[in-house]
């Protein structure tokens, strides 16, 4: 594929960013700047924002609401966006479960479902982990068993980020418990969270952040129709929509937005009297880092533009695993950068009412929260190490 911006490119560029400084709510991206926590009506309010704009799904096919865009075109959003300081697009709806509709879903679903993605409007979430069944996710016990129109669910799911402002959640549910093999048995249900007998129960990670939750089902009825495919084929779709869950967090576009405040830092701290830029060892640090976030991008462009395998094969492991890797690399240099300005835990300062600067300049503030928050993509989408078994599989096997 070719990698240069073309002339077309770049009248994109400046359309994109004449809607951000149009659109994107200052106090939003003041809050993204200042590494603030966000709640749940900031993010949907970004994602209506650009429902509106119809620029929220752009890999989709455009009959379902999607933007039509070039992979280079959606390189260039992502970017732009993220150096504006936008928050990032929650992936539930849009990268996970709609992916999964389309190819996958009845007609009835596409219609009633993906508009309300499409216009940022309906918030969801992902109920495969269990405690237990995180790596062997296929292990899952949650039940689900026919009764007459319906499905009733039993179980428990965990590590459910952001049920609580959830309206809907994709389930994987074991609906055949005698299965030759455990994959065969699961299948994909799609479940309102306001239907009676689920309840949410937060867990406030060490951060002291509120973003993952246990969900429990008790003689939940689900209607038969939210069955996604075929019974007892819900491991295929989940395969699917890992493939574009893992993809997404490569964050390609994050991570060049922090690694320009990386470099914006290290101008700003001073090492004996000069930038800390200037000194080599650092700088040596920064290229390293430059060049490894150059090959990411790359190689998600060539994921995107279908060049190479398809979502199903080891690319998406691979993106994952670097992307993470680079997203903690530049987290680790922007408190090194920051120096003992990055020791205080200051969790007042996630706060949007936090007005202080006592400690350190205010861009070192959320340096240690970020640092910390970026450990846990090691984990989610499955972790490290079973990406690499994944790749094992795929490449050498
Ligand atoms: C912040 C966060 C958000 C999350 N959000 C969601 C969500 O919205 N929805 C959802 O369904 N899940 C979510 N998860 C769950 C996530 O997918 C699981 O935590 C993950 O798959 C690991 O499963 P586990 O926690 O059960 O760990 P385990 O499977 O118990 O693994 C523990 C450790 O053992 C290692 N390990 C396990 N098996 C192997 C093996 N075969 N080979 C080598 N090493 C192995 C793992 O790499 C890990 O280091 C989230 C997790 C986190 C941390």
């Amino acid at each position: 594929m070719d990698i240069n911006y073309t002339p077309e490119d770049e009248v994109f560029r400046s359309e994109v960013k004449t809607f951000l400084e149009a659109e994107l709510p200052k106090d939003l991206s003041d809050k993204v700047r200042a590494g603030q926590k966000l709640d749940g009506e900031d993010f949907m309010r970004w994602q209506r924002i650009l429902g509106q704009k119809g620029w929220l799904a752009p890999r989709w096919p455009q009959e379902h609401g999607g933007c039509g865009w070039t992979p280079m075109q959606v390189n260039i959003f992502d970017e732009e966006a993220y150096l504006a300081g936008a928050p990032r697009v929650l992936p539930f709806g849009v990268n996970m479960v709609g992916p999964v509709i389309i190819e996958f879903g009845s007609e009835d679903q596409k219609a009633r479902h993906l508009p309300g993605i499409a216009r940022g409007e309906v918030p969801w979430c992902q109920g495969f982990s269990e405690p237990g069944s995180g790596s062997d996710l296929a292990s899952l016990k949650t039940a689900a068993v026919r009764d007459g129109d319906d499905f009733i669910v039993n179980g428990q799911k965990i590590w459910t980020s952001y049920a609580h402002f959830s309206d809907w959640m994709f389930c994987l549910v074991r609906t055949d418990p005698n299965a030759a093999k455990k994959q065969q048995g699961i299948s994909f249900l799609l479940i309102d969270m306001k239907t009676p007998g689920i309840t949410v129960r937060p867990i406030i990670t060490f951060d002291g952040m509120h973003s993952v939750n246990e969900v429990f089902l008790e003689k939940v009825r689900v209607p038969a129709e939210n069955l996604v495919g075929e019974e007892n084929k819900g491991w295929d779709y989940a395969k699917f929509l890992l493939g574009h869950e893992r993809t997404g967090i490569a964050g390609v576009g994050g991570c060049k937005a922090e690694f320009e405040k990386l470099l914006e830092i290290a101008r700003t701290e001073k090492k004996n009297g000069k930038p800390l830029i200037e000194d080599p060892l650092f700088a040596a640090k920064i290229a390293r880092l430059e060049i490894d976030l150059r090959a990411l991008e790359l190689t998600n462009m060539r994921m995107l533009s279908g060049s190479g395998t398809g979502l199903n094969g080891a690319f998406p492991s691979v993106l994952k695993i670097k992307g993470t890797e680079v997203q903690q690399r530049i987290a680790e240099l922007q408190m090194d950068a920051v120096g003992v300005h990055a020791l205080p835990w200051q969790q007042a300062a996630m706060d949007p009412a936090w007005n202080s600067g006592t400690v350190g300049p205010d861009y070192a503030i959320p340096r240690m929260p970020a640092y910390i928050d970026r450990r846990k993509a090691t984990i989610y989408g499955g972790s490290t190490e079973i990406q690499k078994n994944i790749i094992s599989k795929a490449l050498l096997s």
